[in-house]
């Protein structure tokens, strides 16, 4: 196969690999960038492997970095962008079902590929637009299949992580794992418990934003893979509910697990918990308890100006999404997004009253009083009750909240 036009980020490398080949090399466009070029995708990195050893690259170009020399990977600067170019290597080891023991540096393209995790990521492309396809991954690429490159058994034993990338492929691409590949990730589930969280936390994050999730959640079912995630065991039915959403189109991070929690029916205490065992960022944590908050309202159908104004414009994207999706929203996704722009405030610093001028108009005494007595003055501002005016405000205070004050 010889593919007529080359996107722009090949072209801009072009001149790597031509340099390379020059010397006497051979050099690569490989990985998930040529799979997703033939495929019509958009690309984001692009990968480029070569014959050449780390210090042979180097000595070819001016400016290069060390990002990876260990694995053999060195960023060639000359051409604007950075590239990152790869020694050809093979692994081998995996004692741990994870990482290999030793990567050693090969000059043959085939023993590069046949490292690779699935036959449509062994795909090499040269620089004038040349398939190399050496394990039938264009057949695979166009039937739509994800098959482990060589013995699936043996592929997945070496590295389990792998049988979370196909599930994540499968659901990316819409893809069928192929029935050898599915049968060797049901064998070895168990051995993702070997795989550091934040790895399975990368992939399922990145399966549950693909566009077919529906069928990738139905792959970690069907699989037993979601038994061996945190907190998913014993929740097949609730996880079997995701996969039956149509439309299940997570557009971020946050949206993910507020579904996930959301169909799970986790209260906030434990969505904490679940979110911190599979070691979520905290600021995402922060936002899916509101997004969360906003989508369990809707569902109960409680959805007030007090609940909104918690909110932040992202977070009422995401939980009227997952609400939405899930059945339980308007179908008008700008309907919570309007309310919340027409709340007199948006934030408790915007109150144009202080807890210093309660305590010194009020008389109020430094404690919890003075909490209570903001949150009381900005639930009326939001139902409108009273103006958000410092006079306002404390004349509402001194008629109907502050019962001691020297009025
Ligand atoms: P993405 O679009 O998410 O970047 P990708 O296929 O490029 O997908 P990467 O994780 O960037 O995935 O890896 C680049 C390439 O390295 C893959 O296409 C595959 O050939 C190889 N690869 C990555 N991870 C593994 C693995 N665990 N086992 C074997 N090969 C792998
Ligand atoms: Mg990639």
């Amino acid at each position: 196969m010889q593919l007529a036009q080359l996107p722009e980020e090949f072209i801009g490398a072009q001149p790597i690999l031509e340099t390379l080949e020059h010397a006497g090399y051979e050099a690569y466009f490989v990985g998930g960038s040529v799979r997703d070029t033939i495929l019509g995708k958009a690309i984001h990195d692009v990968d480029i492997a070569t014959s050449a050893y780390p210090e042979e690259v180097k000595a070819l170009f001016k400016r290069t970095v060390d990002t990876g020399i260990e694995h053999g990977t060195v960023m060639i600067l000359d051409h604007g962008t950075g590239y990152e170019t790869t020694t050809f290597r093979t692994e081998s080891g995996y004692q741990d079902y994870r990482r290999p023991d030793e990567v050693t540096f090969v000059r043959h393209l085939e023993d590069d590929l046949k490292r690779r995790d699935f036959t449509i990521n062994a795909l090499a492309l040269k620089h004038d637009g040349t398939v190399v396809d050496l394990f039938d991954g264009l057949a695979d690429l166009k039937a739509g299949v994800i098959r482990a490159v060589g013995n699936p058994e043996d592929r997945f034993g070496e590295d389990a992580l792998r049988m979370m990338r196909a599930v994540r492929f499968a659901s990316q691409l819409n893809f069928a794992i192929e029935p050898a590949t599915l049968a060797a990730i049901k064998d070895h589930a168990s051995l993702l418990s070997k795989i550091a969280v934040e790895r399975i936390h990368e992939e399922f994050v990145k399966m549950m934003m693909g566009s077919a999730a529906h069928r990738g959640m139905g792959l970690m079912i069907q699989t037993t893979l979601a038994d061996y995630c945190p907190g998913l065991v014993g929740h097949t039915i609730d996880l079997s509910t995701i996969a039956t959403l149509p439309k299940l189109r997570m557009a971020s991070e946050v949206e993910v697990w507020a579904m996930v929690a959301l169909h799970l029916g986790l209260s906030y205490p434990d969505m904490v918990e679940f979110l911190q065992a599979w070691k979520t960022a905290n600021h995402i944590i922060k936002d899916v308890n509101l997004a969360l908050h906003l989508a369990y309202a809707q569902q109960y159908h409680q959805v007030s100006d007090q609940v909104l104004f918690e909110m932040t414009p992202d977070t009422i994207t995401a939980g009227s999404h997952v609400a939405q999706i899930s059945g339980y929203g308007p179908s008008d996704l700008n309907l919570w997004q309007d309310a919340y722009a027409k709340l007199p405030i948006h934030d408790k610093h915007e109150l144009a009253v202080t807890g210093a001028d309660l305590m010194h108009d009020l008389n109020l005494q430094p404690g919890p009083a003075i909490g209570d007595t903001l949150d009381k003055l900005i639930a009326a501002v939001i139902k409108q009750q009273v103006t958000n005016e410092h006079t306002a405000l404390l004349d509402y205070a001194k008629d109907n909240l502050v019962k001691d004050s020297t009025k």
